[in-house]
This record gives structure tokens, sequence and C-alpha cells, in this order.
């Protein structure tokens, strides 16, 4: 593999992204092929560089979160916040603006490492640093305009109902969501990528007779510029009800054939055809109800702990965080099982339905190249972490269906 270690120590410099540069647009001739093993060794390398940055950050979340709160941070935001506006709505959102912006500032290197620095150090990057920074700004903005008027109406539930908020907070939540699934497609997505209808009509054509095949209906297939940002490839469904379409990265069209696009592609539909979008959707309402439950039970016998006097308090709100998170970290290996419990289901869906077993498994080993994934982690990685099951294991499913 090529050397990237000096990454690490100049991480920001964009000479060292101009060296990488023009590695990659070397001849092919002239790049050494990466043999079968060191492959391998990167991809183990890598996953587990990612498993470390998981946990150091979700640790790094609850003890931030319990300083800012402890040491009476949060406090002195909530004065600055009331020395801004004396309504508490406003000064909700100014705290909400001075306590994302402290976390964003003590996240920050964390995120450079593990969003920018690694991805390059292991190729699998095409942004400059620049694009990479303005892609963050962009999902801070999307989060901000979508996440303010859920928190005002979250605090205007809290000031009514003190623990029964997490009722009607939920049921917004949710109708909240459909309308975001819906609008995704058309209204965020483009924020970050290009999208054209998909150019290949021989492709085209052979996606829409397998949405015939299954009787689906699509609202358009589209291929987007995914190849600007990484060398991971992707597709999927996207859109919910008559907003539907077919996603494709340019990633995918580029490395993969016909027959292997129709193997990823009817994986997809085998999610659809099999309910499994429905039973998530059904899932992720029923999660949604008993984690704002359970935390919101938590977090009003949490605030006597730390003097706060009542649950509407500005300084109190950042331990609702904690209590959601600590669901969040119970509730994930459950999702993560399911999730691969489907994901053995649409393999099958997709083999019977391509009868095509050669390249399931050509596109099996190129995703797992191009994505780096670790062949082999270890099972309490697999548990707590994946939601698709490895692909040593798909394969090996694979041959005993077909
Ligand atoms: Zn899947």
């Amino acid at each position: 593999m090529r050397n990237r270690s000096m990454f690490a120590h100049d991480p920001l410099n964009i000479k060292t992204y101009a060296i990488q540069q023009t590695e990659e647009s070397l001849p092919p001739e002239q790049q050494k092929p990466e043999s079968e093993s060191d492959r391998l060794e990167r991809a183990r390398r890598y996953s587990r560089i990612r498993i470390k940055l998981t946990i150091v950050s979700t640790i790094l979340f609850f003890a931030v979160t319990l300083l800012l709160v402890s040491l009476g941070v949060t406090r002195w935001m909530e004065d600055v916040s009331y020395g801004v506006s004396s309504s508490p709505y406003l000064a909700l959102l100014v705290f909400a603006v001075i306590f994302g912006i402290v976390n964003s500032v003590i996240n920050f290197p964390l995120k450079v490492y593990s969003g920018f620095i690694l991805e390059h150090r292991f190729g699998l990057s095409n942004q400059s640093f620049i694009a990479w920074m303005w892609d963050g700004l962009k999902g801070m903005l999307v989060g901000a305009v979508i996440g303010m008027p859920i928190l005002l109406i979250f605090y205007y539930f809290l000031r009514t109902y003190e623990t029964n908020w997490w009722l009607p907070v939920g049921i917004i939540m949710i109708i909240f969501s459909v309308i975001l699934a819906r609008l995704a497609p058309t209204i965020i997505f483009p924020l970050f990528y290009k999208f054209k209808p998909l150019d290949d009509g021989e492709l085209k054509e052979r996606i829409l007779k397998r949405c015939r095949e299954a009787g689906m209906n699509v609202k358009g297939i589209f291929q987007f510029d995914m190849s600007t940002k990484t060398k991971k490839a992707n597709a999927a469904f996207a859109g919910i009800g008559k907003a539907k379409r077919i996603i494709l990265g340019d990633t995918l069209l580029d490395e993969f054939n016909h027959d292997e696009i129709d193997v990823v592609f009817s994986h997809e539909l085998g999610h659809y055809k099999l309910g499994h979008i429905k039973r998530m959707m059904a899932v992720s309402i029923v999660s949604t109800m008993a984690a704002l439950f359970i935390a919101a039970q938590l977090y009003a016998l949490s605030i006597g702990w730390f003097g706060f006097e009542s649950v509407t308090q500005l300084a109190a709100l950042p331990l609702l965080t904690i209590w959601m998170g600590l669901y969040g970290l119970l509730s994930g290996p459950i999702d993560n099982w399911l999730s691969r419990r489907h994901e053995y289901k649409a393999d099958r869906f997709a083999l019977e339905m391509t009868g095509n077993k050669e390249a399931f498994k050509s596109t099996m080993t190129k995703l797992a190249e191009m994505n780096l994934s670790d062949p082999e982690p270890p099972r309490w990685v697999e548990v707590l972490f994946h939601s698709h099951p490895t692909i040593k294991k798909r394969i090996k499913a694979a041959e005993e269906i077909l």
C-alpha cells in the first residue's frame, strides 16, 4: 500500500492533499497493484480505527455533556441566553446555539480526523478540505432548520405538561419524519449532490423491468455524483409514497457491470417487497415513543441530582440528551440485529430474482473492497455496531441458497 502516514502528522496541509491527488492520477500501470493480503490487512486496520473512533466519540459526548451541566457551564449559558431575550422561547434558541457551538468546537478535532484525515489516509475520499468543511456546515444549517421548530414545539409541551410532554412531542416528531422522508430527495439531497436522470438506457430498461416484476411504481431513476466525495459505492430507494425514486451513485455505475448492478438493485427491491421498509418505520415509531417516554421520566428524576428546580430550566435540558443517548446505546444493538436479519432476506430475494450467484459474489467482494469492510470482525463488534452481516457470511449464506 502507498504510504500515507504523513497525513497523521500533517493533517490540514494542502500540500499533502496535492500529493495524494498526484498519486491517484498516476497512469494505472505505474500504480503497484495491492496484494489480496495487503488489502485485507488495510480493511482490518481501517475498520478497527473506525470502531475505536465510535467508542471515543460516544464517551466524549457523555463526558462533555455531564461536565458542562455539573460544572455550571450550562447555567452560565442560560444566564447569557436570558440576557439576550427575556422570552423563554427566544432564550431557548440562543441557548441551543451556544450549546451547539461549544459542542462543535470540542468535537472538531475528532470530526476532522474521522471524517477527513482517516478517509484520505485510506484513500477513500475524493474531497478537498474546503469542500468537506462546506458540506459539514451545510449539514449543520439543514439540521438547525429542521431542529428549530421541533425544539420550540418540545419546549412548549414541556412547559405545558411537565413530564407528559413526550406524547405530543413524539407524535409530532413522527409526522415530521414522514414529511422529511417525502421531501428529502427533492429538497435536501440536492444540497449535497448533483442528480440527473440515469443516462444508461439499457440499464434503465433493466431496472424498470425489475420494478414491474415486483409490482413497484417509481418516480424515476437518477444517478448522482458520489465520486466527487468518496470512492465508496451505494444505491438506494429514496423518498416515500409518490415521491419514491431510485438513486445510484456514479461510483457504482463506474465500477460494477450491469449484472452486478442488477444484484444490488434487486437487493434493494427485496427490502421493499418483503416489507422491511414498512417494518423499520413501525419499529422506529415505537422506539421513538419509548425513548421519549423513558427519557422524560429519567430526566424529571435526575434534575434534582444537579440542583435544578424545574424541568423547564434551560441549564438542565442537556441532561435529556444524555438519557436519550443512553437509550440509543441500548437500542442500537437490537436495531442492528433486526437490520442484519433483513439483509440476509433481501440477499436471498436478490439471488432468487436474478438467479446469478456469480454476480452476487463478485458484487459483494467489490463492495467490501471499495468500502474497506472488515471481512471478519470480532463477534462483539458485529453485535454492537454492524447493521449488515459481514461479506464473508453473506457469501456463505448465498452458497447455501442457490
Ligand atoms: Zn440491504
